[in-house]
């Protein structure tokens, strides 16, 4: 009999990608791969149906991931099964790459662990967990297998198209923990896309923690423009969406190439973290207030429909009162659809961590609430340009309550709002007159 395992996934959307990856290695050697959401009582409390093995893919981005994957970590270890070793618990992702042999010594609850470079050894570590022996002929080694397995039926999905980063922005980890830029080959991704259309997928979100660079350290050398015109063109039927976009990678072959294609989505999502020149400078990035309202001049010459979602940080080290206001002003003057705030964490092993001038707290989380409050008010009636308007709607599927949900291409998966709409079927697209918004939400009625 087939071993029984499941994913709980942690942390944001690239995680998601490597769960998919993971999961689509251990279906093809023939381990049966649960949807953690869809499990029964009995099968998570250790009763007959239990599960072989529990895979926690974690996170640890911040400082509240890192307790956020530690709480999910004990909670599985405390399940009846887990604890007296008949489920067996595996860690993946970020906390081992981040934490090693640290991890390791400290959390003697799990049996494995498999940083995010190691993701590929999936199959070999449960084998090994189980005492499977495989014929060498049928073990998986070149890693030319199918990249995805979808456990859900929904019409979106994430395909990263490069891990690592190379721009060490001096409060960000992820540098240390993802590693070193690179790639992924077009040929892999078309066939990742390939896969997901097949699969009934309609919209594809393009990710990774830099893709503007996206085909750079290739050999020729391709861009992001060129990767999405080639797929836009391969598969017209599919929407595509790209984001996080740093600043200085939109160029005007990029925007162009938005312009070009139907099925490009118009949203644009390029992070800013501040617009103070200096604060930008001791963040180790780029621009200023000046060069990012050129910037946001030029997409909306190219694209003046365009949706834009940026992200900031407040209280970064040294971040005068003036700095501060600087900022709300940049955020009221520019009308941006939705806006990410964070406010600052000193993560262990960063630059920044080690800077004097901190912020205090109170006053980190007073500036997090202000701009927040701002940034509401400044996106919500920036939707409002949409009432009167007929949007292509993709349709995602109901609420508990019966209320059906799309997205319009000015609305990325998870972070933005969605649209209700009267009528649809999961996987349609459909033209919806909006009637309506609320906050970040909107309303309409199916003209199809
Ligand atoms: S671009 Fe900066 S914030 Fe984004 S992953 Fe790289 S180092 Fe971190």
């Amino acid at each position: 009999m087939s071993k029984r395992v499941s994913f709980i996934t942690l942390g944001c959307a690239k995680n998601e990608v490597d769960t998919a990856h993971m999961t689509a290695r251990l279906v093809q050697a023939g381990y049966e791969v649960l949807d953690w959401e869809d499990l029964s009582p009995e099968a998570i409390d250790g009763g007959e149906a239990r599960l072989d093995a529990i895979i926690v893919n974690t996170c640890s981005f911040l400082r509240e991931a890192i307790e956020e994957s530690l709480d999910t970590i004990f909670d599985a270890a405390g399940l009846p099964s887990v604890a007296d070793g008949r489920t067996k618990l595996v860690v993946t992702g970020c906390l081992p790459s981040r934490f090693g042999d640290d991890l390791e010594s400290e959390l003697s609850e799990a049996q494995a662990f498999i940083p995010c470079k190691d993701e590929t050894a999936i199959v070999a570590t449960l084998d090994q967990l189980f005492g499977i022996v495989r014929d060498s002929r049928t073990e998986d080694t070149t890693g030319s297998i199918a990249r995805t397995s979808r456990l859900t039926t929904a019409p979106s999905a994430y395909v990263k198209i490069s891990d690592g980063c190379d721009r060490f922005c001096s409060f960000c980890a992820i540098p240390f923990i993802r590693g070193r830029y690179h790639s992924f080959t077009y040929e892999s991704i078309h066939e990742e896309v390939q896969q997901l259309v097949e699969q009934g997928v309609v919209e594809v979100v393009l990710i990774a923690q830099d893709t503007g660079i996206w085909g750079s350290d290739l050999e020729p050398k391709r861009t992001l423009a060129s990767l999405l015109d080639s797929l836009a063109s391969s598969f017209p039927g599919t929407w595509f969406r790209v984001l996080y976009i740093q600043p200085e990678h939109v160029s005007e072959e990029l925007l162009a190439t938005i312009a070009s294609h139907e099925n490009i989505c118009n949203y644009l999502d390029i992070p800013f973290q501040h617009v103070d020149r200096s604060l930008l400078k001791s963040m180790n990035r780029q621009g200023s207030r000046e060069e990012f309202l050129q910037l946001i001049d030029r997409i909306r010459t190219i694209l003046p429909e365009v949706a834009l979602r940026t992200t900031y940080i407040v209280g970064y080290p040294g971040e005068t009162e003036e700095q501060f206001d600087a900022l709300c002003d940049f955020v009221s003057e520019t009308d941006f659809d939705y806006v990410g705030v964070f406010a600052f964490s000193p993560e262990d092993g960063t630059r920044a961590a080690e800077l004097p001038d901190r912020v205090d707290e109170d006053t980190k989380q007073e500036r997090l609430r202000t701009l927040r409050e701002l940034a509401d008010t400044v996106s919500s009636s920036q939707l409002k340009r949409f009432i009167g308007q007929t949007l292509d709607v993709l349709v995602l599927g109901w609420e508990e309550d019966g209320q059906l949900l799309g997205r319009s291409g000015f609305q990325a998966p998870d972070v933005d709002g969605v649209t209700y709409l009267d009528k649809g079927t999961p996987g349609q697209v459909l033209p919806v007159l909006i009637e309506d918004t609320l906050y970040y939400e909107m309303e309409g009625t199916c003209e199809g």
